[in-house]
């Protein structure tokens, strides 16, 4: 064996260099290192799932929840969020902080679109109900002047 801190040429369990003095069982061990090796495995620019990938899908699927108008493709973008969210988490792949948000900012999304979208839908038919009402009473341009 060699010595840890000189690297002179020591017998085999040696305690202490012969040449140097240093102790061979007391040096700090080095902190294991966290090993990802399925995801280590697959080169950063071929994975799948990126941090940044769960992170901007999440966020685009909260913004288009909160249009109203739009919030039905705040569910679908909210969903493919939470489906790479969970995908990044299968990969073996380390502890990430925007995944984490990512996940949540899905969530978030989701709810807020399933909301906004029925209250949407319920709006929508109040709209047509309306419509049909007021056309048994008024022309048609005359029930435009009206909502326009
Ligand atoms: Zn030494």
């Amino acid at each position: 064996m060699y010595c840890m801190k000189c690297g002179a040429e020591i017998p085999d369990g040696s305690e202490f260099c012969i040449k140097c003095g240093a102790s061979q069982t007391d040096l700090p061990v080095p902190a294991e290192a966290e090993v990802y090796p399925a995801y280590d495995a697959v080169p950063e620019g071929s994975r799948p799932v990126t941090p940044s990938n769960v992170l901007v899908w999440a966020i685009i699927g909260l913004s288009f929840a909160c249009t109203f108008y739009l919030s039905f493709l705040g569910i679908i973008f909210s969903a493919i969020g939470l489906k790479k969210f969970k995908a990044y988490n299968e990969s073996g792949a380390p502890y990430s902080t925007k995944v984490k948000v990512g996940g949540i900012l899905s969530k978030v999304g989701l709810g807020v679109g399933i909301a906004l979208t029925a209250i949407f839908l319920l709006y929508l038919t109040f709209i047509v109900v309306w419509l049909v009402w007021m056309g048994r009473y008024l022309p048609l341009d005359e029930i435009f002047s009206e909502i326009f």
